[in-house]
């Protein structure tokens, strides 16, 4: 299996940033990427995680954009995908790199989630840096979001994304007791994989480097799982 991962979309024609993508390479990749995968829902990661030629497709943060172009496009062929919340942000903007970006409203959230191509998992509630933050503070965050996340969708998420920096082992034990599976940066799915640091490949606005990622990564996947 193997996991991607975008942030924010444009319907600019072109990008100024890495973490973002324009609505029509985005959508030569998914198009790229479904002739090649089956893709299909993170809540069925365990299914198919030994499986060579299937992909998850993940969002991290939680960008208006994620709406407005990713699940317009992806609906029409019934992909599922995921989005990374961070809650905090959500009605308001974040910043990514050198843009700040607006951010999804519980309303975009609600017809995601009821359309059940979604799966909205957690990211943090402020997108807490592990670096500059107590353990207890993350781990109050996480619990945060994780409220948020279950008032307003009537569920618990089963899938938590880091934010940037390390984690500690306070921070896993309370991972372990509260997610089936955790993911990070950057490889592909290994054959024996950890629950709390499944890899994922993060998609670029270039072609040229999208198509060699995503054959390399093929053929890593073909060789190592
Ligand atoms: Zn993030």
């Amino acid at each position: 299996m193997i996991i991607y991962m975008y942030h924010s979309l444009t319907h600019e024609t072109t990008s100024n940033s890495s973490f973002v993508v324009t609505k029509q390479k985005f959508e030569k990749q998914i198009n790229y990427i479904k002739k090649r995968y089956k893709i299909v829902s993170i809540v069925d990661i365990e299914k198919y995680i030994h499986e060579k030629d299937v992909a998850i497709l993940t969002f991290d943060d939680g960008y208006l954009d994620n709406y407005s172009i990713a699940y317009q496009y992806l609906k029409q062929f019934n992909i599922p995908f995921t989005i990374f919340l961070s809650t905090k942000f959500i009605e308001n903007s974040m910043v990514l790199g050198c843009n700040e970006l607006p951010f999804l409203s519980w309303d975009m959230i609600y017809e995601m989630h009821n359309s059940n191509l979604v799966y909205f998992a957690s990211h943090t509630h402020s997108h807490l840096n592990c670096k500059e933050h107590s353990c207890k503070d993350i781990i109050e965050d996480i619990d945060k979001n994780i409220e948020q996340i279950e008032s307003h969708l009537g569920y618990k998420p089963k899938y938590f994304c880091y934010p940037k920096g390390k984690v500690n082992n306070t921070i896993f034990q309370y991972l372990h007791k509260n997610f089936d599976f955790c993911f990070k940066g950057n490889g592909v799915v290994p054959k024996e994989f950890d629950k709390l640091k499944i890899p994922r490949i993060e998609l670029h606005e270039k072609m040229p480097n999208f198509k060699l990622t995503v054959s390399y990564n093929r053929l890593k996947n073909r060789l190592f799982q």
